[in-house]
């Protein structure tokens, strides 16, 4: 590994530095090899992996530290926050010489961790793990991670006592809204200085622009729009939107009570913590607007006495584009996973019929994808209750498809398709087994998502094709993890 860090050099009121609070009798998980390649791990480093991620043998350069913000949570302000039970370890070059932060999740007790224990348990560890991979290989920004580890010998106490785990995320960025939150609240006059830090770190370009925080702004509006079209076309329900959760470059971070939408339900809440459903898989797009008003609101005091009237309105005008760029992020990939020319004026409306009869008709939203991606239009029509809805669409369907090659829009439909998807049912699976040391179906699921759009019949289950049938009880998901 080739350290870099920058964090640990900005001012020491934003990050406490702690060390890590390994686990006894830690057990293998997982590790994600080409991921630590990537990341340059030496062969003995990759051997070496459980005492790394345990933290028991971490590389002399690791300078593991707690960082603080705070965050609004569910529409709230929620004061002061911060690693709670993660420890920001440091940054390595990858072998693209790009930075890249590594997060040891479940490390423990950390100064933020208020009434928390300073731990993961093995299932949520599980389902941040998959997840992460499954986005990865989904070309979705997101967080990963290169392994996990577990312990019998540490017992957590959530709804009901659950083994420990110690994950290594990896993401390009661990700056959240949140951060900047924080700082305006408890420490402004740090703001300058942290502001310059990520403008260098993560947009050097936006420093050569007339005006490089509005620029910063603009960036970042931008990149949270085209991930959020990302987890809608893909049926993404991140579950806990909170300012706290959402990083400056629009990579996914912090997944908790997420779920990969089976049945098209836009108004479907994974979390069941959610009750108001705050955070529905419809609501995300308007909800992220609004976490990144609460943000640039933190940005206004950067702006000159003189000027600051008209660095709002630049704000806001920056703002206004986040729903034309979330909009035409969407449109260009609904028309992809459609197989229809974004051209021709008629393929949104066509895309936007197809998504109605699925809500109508309950249908699964990956498999009726790709179905119509393999022209088994009869698969789709032999559930629908309305008929004639569907033939209404097939006929625009086919009507616009003519004035294109099907060669072309063909091989977009299955690069945006997937056949797998990390349903809950599959991580529960995995989940149950791992908890008693059988890690074999994390395994399978790894390897399945690691090729989401490629029919791997030697690795497939029936069940990772279809929702579990409606008399069988929905696997609940809450905030608890
Ligand atoms: P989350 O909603 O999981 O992103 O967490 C919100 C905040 O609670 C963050 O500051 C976390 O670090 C903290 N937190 C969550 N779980 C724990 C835990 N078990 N121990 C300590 N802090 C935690
Ligand atoms: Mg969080």
């Amino acid at each position: 590994m080739h350290f870099d860090n920058t964090y640990g050099l900005l001012d020491d009121k934003l990050y406490h530095r702690q060390s890590v609070q390994s686990l006894e009798h830690v057990l293998p998980g997982h590790f994600n090899q080409v991921l630590a390649q990537q990341l340059q791990w030496t062969a003995e480093e990759q051997n070496d992996w459980v005492n790394i991620i345990n933290g028991t043998h971490l590389p002399k350069e690791a300078d593991p530290l707690a960082m603080v913000y705070a965050g609004h949570q569910f529409g709230q302000w929620a004061g002061q926050l911060g690693d709670g039970r993660g420890l920001l370890l440091g940054q390595v070059l990858d072998q693209a010489q790009n930075r890249v932060d590594l997060h040891l999740k479940g490390a423990g007790l950390t100064p933020y961790s208020r009434m928390g224990d300073g731990r993961a348990v093995l299932r949520s560890v599980i389902r941040e793990y998959l997840a992460g991979h499954a986005l990865n290989q989904l070309q979705i920004p997101s967080s990963n991670a290169v392994g996990f580890v577990y312990s019998h010998d540490l017992k957590i106490r959530r709804e009901q006592l659950e083994p420990a785990a110690m994950m290594l995320r990896t993401s390009d960025c661990h700056v959240r809204l949140g951060h900047f939150e924080w700082i305006n609240q408890y420490q402004p006059q740090l703001l300058k200085e942290f502001t310059e830090y990520c403008l260098k770190n993560y947009y050097p370009d936006c420093l050569k622009a007339d005006q490089p925080i509005l620029a910063f702004a603009k960036h970042v509006i931008d990149r949270t729009a085209y991930m959020i079209a990302q987890w809608q076309l893909v049926g993404f329900a991140h579950g806990v939107m909170n300012t706290d959760n959402l990083n400056i470059t629009g990579s996914t971070l912090d997944f908790g009570p997420y779920g990969f939408m089976e049945r098209f339900r836009p108004n479907w809440i994974n979390n069941h913590s959610d009750d108001r459903g705050r955070y529905t898989y419809q609501n995300q797009p308007s909800i992220a607007h609004w976490n990144l008003w609460m943000w640039l609101n933190n940005l206004i005091p950067l702006a000159d006495s003189t000027e600051k009237e008209q660095f709002k309105n630049d704000l806001v005008t920056a703002l206004e584009a986040y729903e034309p760029a979330f909009l035409n992020y969407y449109t260009a990939g609904l028309c992809k996973k459609m197989g229809l020319p974004l051209e021709d004026e008629r393929s949104f409306d066509c895309g936007i019929a197809f998504l109605r009869i699925l809500q109508t008709e309950q249908l699964d939203y990956t498999s009726s994808f790709r179905h119509l991606t393999t022209h088994d239009y009869t698969e789709i029509r032999d559930n629908c209750l309305d008929i004639r809805a569907f033939d209404e669409f097939l006929a625009l369907y086919h009507a616009i498809r003519a004035t294109q090659s099907a060669e072309i829009l063909d091989l977009d439909m299955q690069q945006h398709n997937p056949i797998y998807i990390l349903r809950n049912h599959m991580a529960q699976r995995a989940i149950e087994l791992a908890e008693q040391d059988d890690l074999s179906e994390v395994d399978r699921l790894f390897k399945l998502l690691t090729h989401p759009f490629s029919k791997q019949p030697d690795l497939e289950r029936p069940q990772d094709l279809a929702p579990l049938p409606s008399d069988q009880p929905e696997v609940m998901v809450s905030c608890s993890s």
